[in-house]
């Protein structure tokens, strides 16, 4: 029996992982869960995964915790601190984190010091802390298991694999919603239309990040920092039907790809389950039925997504960390109908231009790159 911790479990990827738990309660026990404001939601998981602790960070909505776990000894905590105190004071097996943004990095750089091991679908804490939790997880044998479909793919097909012999990783990518929609007529997307994807159904923050393609270029950034391949040896394809998930070639010209239905619930269970792939009742892929698969380059015109991570990657510092920050902070705002689709790259892009990189940096230079407007 595997002991679990999930960070985020009210949103897409926390209530995913619940199923999984659902689905196998002879291989997963949950000793907490944690949320950021909706409490009923958190209040109902905890009523039938009954954990040791509950944590809401929004401090408003503690007594409404504390008042639907009357009945019950799950104990109810409030406020970020105390999300971080659960990671510290509570022995776990594996620590999924899937809080959304930057606001997931300090507990993903806390399990890593912990030597706790991190199932992480929070890329950004990689994105804007990847050296450090790298160097962390060396010293206290903490290991990540990626969430992240693509990277998830990458690391089954590295399975048996000599690093040497690993030529390149090709990372896959929908190319969203506005894959073939003209582009003079960018500036009039919605946030409705943006919130549209195709194959996947995620939270909002990671929906207009795949409409930007700045999913894809914060995806570069993790495979970096996951894989230990230099940036000009990380591809990024094009494959509308999200199907191969990922692939990785070898120095023989040998290609694997990782295959499957587009469905969280799968890298998901293997994150938890590493390394045995345990049973599910999820539908298979049928190839037969779905005939053919394309695959095209990324038009780099449409995406400056994609260029800006090759830039920030090869500056280093903490220029991510901003690319990651100006980000969030870009589509907190196009959300609010206060900027247009285009100008989400256009800010990322001026607040690369004004910042003044630190090189090394430490975790309070990070933090103060969060609090930036
Ligand atoms: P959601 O927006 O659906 O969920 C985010 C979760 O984080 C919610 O539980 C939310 O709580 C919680 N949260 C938000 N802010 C804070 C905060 N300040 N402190 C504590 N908790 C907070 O996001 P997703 O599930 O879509 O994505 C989560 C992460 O996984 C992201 O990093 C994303 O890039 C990554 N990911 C997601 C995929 C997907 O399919 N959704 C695929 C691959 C990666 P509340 O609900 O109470 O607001």
């Amino acid at each position: 029996m595997k002991t679990i911790g999930v960070l985020g479990s009210t949103g897409s990827i926390g209530k995913n992982t619940l199923e999984v738990v659902r689905n196998h309660p002879e291989q997963f026990k949950i000793i907490y869960l944690t949320a950021n404001r909706q409490v009923e939601l958190l209040i109902e998981q905890a009523k039938i995964f009954l954990p040791e602790a509950v944590c809401i960070a929004d401090k408003s909505k503690y007594e409404q915790l504390c008042e639907g776990l009357a009945n019950t000894n799950i104990e109810c905590l409030t406020g970020e601190d105390e999300i971080l105190n659960l990671i510290r004071d509570r022995h776990i097996d594996v620590l999924l984190n899937a809080i959304v943004g930057a606001a997931g990095m300090q507990s993903t750089i806390l399990a890593a010091q912990q030597g706790t091991d991190i199932a992480l679908s929070n890329k950004e804490s990689l994105v804007m802390a990847g050296e450090l939790i790298n160097r962390i997880c060396s010293e206290t044998d903490a290991k990540i298991f990626p969430v992240d479909s693509e990277h998830s793919a990458i690391w089954q097909c590295l399975a048996g694999e000599s690093s040497e012999d690993v030529e390149r990783i090709i990372l896959t990518g929908s190319g969203g919603p506005f894959l073939r929609r003209d582009l003079s007529t960018f500036g009039i997307i919605t946030p409705q239309e943006a919130l549209r994807h195709p194959n996947w159904s995620m939270g909002n923050k990671i929906t207009i990040d795949s409409a930007t393609m700045f999913n894809k270029g914060l995806e570069l950034i993790e495979a970096y920092h996951l894989f230990h391949l230099d940036e000009s040896k990380i591809d990024i394809l094009i494959h509308p039907e999200s199907i191969v998930h990922s692939m990785i070639q070898l120095r023989d010209g040998s290609v694997k790809a990782q295959l499957g239905v587009p469905d969280m619930k799968v890298p998901i269970q293997y994150a938890l389950s590493y390394p045995r792939h345990i049973s599910s009742d999820w539908p298979r892929l049928d190839l037969a039925k779905i005939g053919t698969l394309h695959f095209e380059e990324p038009d780099k015109d449409r995406f400056p997504s994609l260029r800006l991570a090759r830039e920030v990657l090869k500056m280093g510092g903490t220029y991510p960390a901003v690319y990651n920050m100006a980000n969030e902070k870009a589509v907190e705002r196009f959300l609010l109908g206060k900027i247009s689709f285009p100008e989400i790259g256009n800010e990322v892009e001026s607040a690369l231009k004004t910042h003044k990189s630190l090189d090394p940096f430490s975790l309070d230079d990070l933090l103060s790159i969060t609090k930036l407007s």
